[in-house]
């Protein structure tokens, strides 16, 4: 990896963010885009926020993006564009929990601060034989102290690295290689056969399941209905077609040829219908997102469609759209053509 032994704290920083929720191999390609278009974190401070979020298009989870202009701002402004060097001061920053500051705090400043994420929880939970539930307020609290009772304080950054590094390539959470593992003598779970079932979670997570109809309605003069996305929801402030949330799958073609076909959105305007795509699907990590898109051609304008705005086809690319609508940008051949 290529932040490994790094010492800068805004490159810590900066992997941290985009690996939280994203593979390596993935996180990878972002982290060098982003060093190379913002060198600095004043490069990052200044930079149009439409250009930031455009790079973290495909990354998902935006929250962590809005928090990184944030903080670049702050330390900008606030630090002279010099990263804090106190895990007090560090934690205090937007979208850096204790995970990220400990990892920043040891790896750049050889502060000792025990880093806990899924890896060394699990590695823990394993090696100890510990029942206890890793995502309960106990449980966080059992093994912080643990971790912190166990850290190597004159190589902290070392020891967070070594034992990441376990667990994600020995101690691993499917086929763990417990026949070749240095410690399993005295690994709890191996001795108890508990390697299957450690570590606990309490909470299972409740998956929602939604169904997006997009139109892309297009004018004569090549101009498209779009708009960012606001509220507390998916996708908040990319942007997107014009959107009919469906109670659950619809029969497109049969629901197109139905009288009263979308009026809430278009009201009385005639639409004629072009292409209907395939259905597209996303997993999210608490929702699965089905949908299809609709092309439509516009005789004119539509006055009631509020909130939209009209753009040129032509320059989709230069705003952020979620993963879901570019796979369709990238696919978008129809299984039925109306027209
Ligand atoms: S023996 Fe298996 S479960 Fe125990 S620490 Fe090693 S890899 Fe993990």
């Amino acid at each position: 990896m290529p932040w490994k032994g790094e010492k800068e704290p805004y490159k810590i920083w900066l992997s941290e963010v985009i690996l939280q929720q994203t593979r390596v191999e993935q996180g990878w390609a972002y982290y060098e885009k982003f060093l190379q278009a913002f060198p600095t974190i004043h490069d990052l401070a200044g930079a149009p926020e439409q250009k930031v979020f455009k790079l973290w298009e495909g990354l998902g989870y935006y929250n962590r993006c809005r928090h990184l202009i944030a903080t670049a701002k702050k330390i900008s402004a606030e630090y002279k564009g010099v990263f804090p060097s106190t895990y007090e001061s560090i934690r205090e920053l937007k979208g850096i929990g204790p995970y990220t500051a400990a990892a920043i705090a040891s790896f750049a400043f050889g502060l000792p601060h025990a880093v806990v994420d899924g890896n060394v929880l699990r590695v823990l939970a394993r090696y100890f034989g510990l029942p206890t539930p890793i995502d309960t307020t106990t449980g966080k609290k059992l093994y912080t102290e643990l971790a912190d009772s166990l850290l190597d304080k004159r190589h902290p950054g070392i020891y967070n690295q070594a034992i990441m590094d376990f667990g994600a390539t020995v101690c691993k959470p499917q086929n763990p290689l417990c026949d070749n593992c240095p410690l399993q003598k005295d690994c709890g779970a191996y001795q108890q056969d508990k390697v299957g079932i450690l570590p606990v979670k309490e909470k299972s997570i409740r998956k929602r399941t939604r169904w997006l109809y997009y139109f892309f309605l297009e004018t004569r003069d090549n101009k498209v209905y779009i708009r960012q996305r606001t509220g507390k929801d998916i996708w908040e402030d990319l942007y997107e077609f014009v959107l009919w949330e469906a109670e659950g799958p619809l029969d497109l073609p049969a629901e197109i040829t139905k009288k009263g076909f979308a009026r809430e959105l278009f009201g009385k305007e005639p639409l004629t219908v072009r292409h209907i795509s395939k259905l597209y699907r996303q997993q999210l990590s608490h929702q699965t997102i089905h949908g299809q898109f609709i092309t439509v051609s516009l005789g004119k304008p539509l006055p009631e469609l509020k909130g939209y705005l009209l753009v040129d086809r032509r320059k989709l690319d230069e705003y952020a759209f979620p993963k879901f609508i570019n796979a369709w940008f990238l696919d978008p051949t129809p299984v039925q053509s109306l027209f």
